[in-house]
């Protein structure tokens, strides 16, 4: 990296330089366990957003002759390689930011930068291996198709899993030769900030990846709308996602969106309980249920209704909430909004009579001003109530019985989400059968992977989103494809 440090936070990561904001505003990064603010961000504009595109666009350059476009596709797995061992060598002090800016538990903060060293891995390892095809055609021609970047590709990362989210999304752009710019979420963005900067400590040219700090409203919007990025991977909400994709539109920028969900666990008679019940019960409880993929509904199967929810509801009561660096059960929420937002929702709940079954205990030395929700199971909710189905993002799961299969079909289906399912049955002909009745981009059988691997497709369906990162698929994606056809007699 050359020049200068990023000491005093505050800072834009442009062509691997810390540079200020172009009006020199600030922000405040506030911690969710006490509420304190406790450290700086740039409050980046239009004018940061064009400075790190046109960085990204020397690193490219014109004809993909620059720094970063000449590299090979060898020399760039071979980059994110090292990355990922940049990434694995400083796990504590990332998985500390995150975990800090944040509110979740360290060890999740731990987990989380393990990903992030796995994304890079996997991603390095499948630079080299994405490539084009020849087509049978016309005689004395050959066609092949060439699987090109798209150029300069934009990234808009939410708060809720900042590192995982970055890497998977810059992990696959970078492995397909695309130079990003990234606009991570104003409220958590300090590990995303310290990545960058290791990618530049570890040889990525400059401008390869630029980082610009700020509001949504004002870095973010630039961002979709700026003419010289070529491609948009949005995660966040359904209505920032659209406001997204209409920005890009205007400029015919293809887009991807990974937005929200209101994921069903399902539940049959005959399913493995022991094996349910703490897949279950950390699906809702993972980062305080602002978590995409959270397993939010819980349908059973009205056998066995009172046994899984008295189960549930015992070992939801004796969960722990509390400062993320004191690594419980579950932290904070991310701000006071949004608790404000699950409060509201549970509000409701007491108004409509939907009864409580179980909530986890807040400790007693949980600060003051932190964001603090308890988990919370609530029983015989309506499936057209709010609460079964919008998407609340907070650690409150809704349980639904159901009686037949059809019956589950219309309830797992009735919303306007589609992005994961998990199905609990011994019954292989029904767990296929409902694996494929299911709208939604990922279906679990007697698991929950929360998002699963890096190596599984993600995505959804509806307001859910279109396209998928993660995995191999992601590639193409990062891509688009030039076909050339050559007569040669
Ligand atoms: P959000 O949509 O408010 O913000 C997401 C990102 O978009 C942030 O970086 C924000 O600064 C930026 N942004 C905000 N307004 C913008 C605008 N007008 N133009 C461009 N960018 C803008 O969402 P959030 O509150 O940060 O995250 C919570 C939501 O995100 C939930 O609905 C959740 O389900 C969803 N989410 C989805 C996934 C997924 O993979 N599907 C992952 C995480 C979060």
């Amino acid at each position: 990296m050359d020049g200068n440090t990023n000491a005093a936070g505050s800072h834009h990561f442009i062509g691997n330089r810390w540079l200020a904001s172009s009006t020199g505003q600030t922000l405040d990064v506030t911690d969710p366990s006490d509420g304190a603010a406790f450290a700086k961000i740039a409050r980046g504009n239009a004018a940061d957003i064009d400075a790190a595109v046109n960085a990204a666009r020397r690193a490219l350059g014109e004809f993909f002759n620059g720094p970063w476009g000449r590299m090979t596709a060898t020399e760039r797995g071979r980059l994110l390689m090292k990355l990922s061992y940049a990434v694995a060598d400083h796990h504590d002090e990332l998985a500390r930011l995150e975990s800090r800016t944040t509110g979740k538990p360290l060890s999740q903060g731990r987990a989380d930068a393990a990903a992030l060293a796995r994304y890079f891995e996997y991603y390095a390892g499948a630079a080299d291996k994405l490539h084009g095809d020849t087509i049978p055609y016309q005689s004395g021609m050959t066609v092949l198709t060439l699987r090109e970047p798209h150029g300069v590709t934009g990234h808009i990362v939410p708060w809720n899993y900042p590192m995982q989210i970055f890497g998977r999304s810059v992990g696959a752009a970078l492995a397909a030769g695309n130079a990003c710019v990234v606009k991570p979420a104003e409220d958590a963005c300090l590990s995303v900030m310290r990545v960058a900067e290791l990618a530049a400590d570890v040889g990525f040219p400059a401008g390869a990846l630029n980082v610009v700090t700020g509001y949504g409203t004002e870095a973010g919007a630039a961002l979709a709308q700026h003419r010289g990025i070529d491609h948009i991977s949005f995660t966040g909400s359904p209505v920032t996602g659209t406001a997204v994709a209409q920005a890009a539109a205007l400029h015919h920028c293809p887009v991807t969106l990974e937005l929200g969900g209101k994921s069903p666990q399902i539940v049959f008679a005959d399913a493995e309980l022991d094996d349910v019940l703490p897949v279950a019960v950390n699906a809702i409880v993972q980062n305080s249920g602002q978590t995409c993929s959270a397993g939010s509904r819980l349908l059973i199967e009205r056998p066995i209704y009172e046994e899984l929810l008295a189960r549930i509801g015992a070992t939801m009561s004796q969960l722990k909430v509390g400062p993320a660096l004191a690594d419980l059960d579950a932290g904070p929420l991310i701000r006071l909004n949004q608790l404000q937002r699950v409060r509201d929702f549970l509000s409701r709940a007491q108004h409509d009579g939907v009864p409580v079954a179980a909530q986890g205990i807040i400790v007693e030395q949980a600060p003051q001003g932190g964001y603090y929700q308890a988990p919370t199971l609530l029983r015989d909710v309506p499936a057209d109530h709010p609460l079964a189905q919008e998407e609340i993002f907070g650690p409150v799961l809704a349980a639904i019985p159901f009686d037949t299969e059809n019956e589950m079909l219309k309830i797992a289906n009735g919303t306007n989400y589609g992005l994961v399912a998990g199905v609990w049955t011994r019954d292989g002909a029904r767990q296929m059968r409902v694996a494929r009745r299911l709208r939604c981009g990922q279906v679990f059988i007697n698991n929950y992977g929360a998002g699963g691997g890096v190596e599984l497709p993600f995505g959804g369906v509806k307001s859910s989103g279109y396209g998928r990162e993660k995995g191999f698929e992601a590639l193409l994606g990062f891509t688009t494809l030039k076909t050339i056809a050559i007569k040669h007699g």
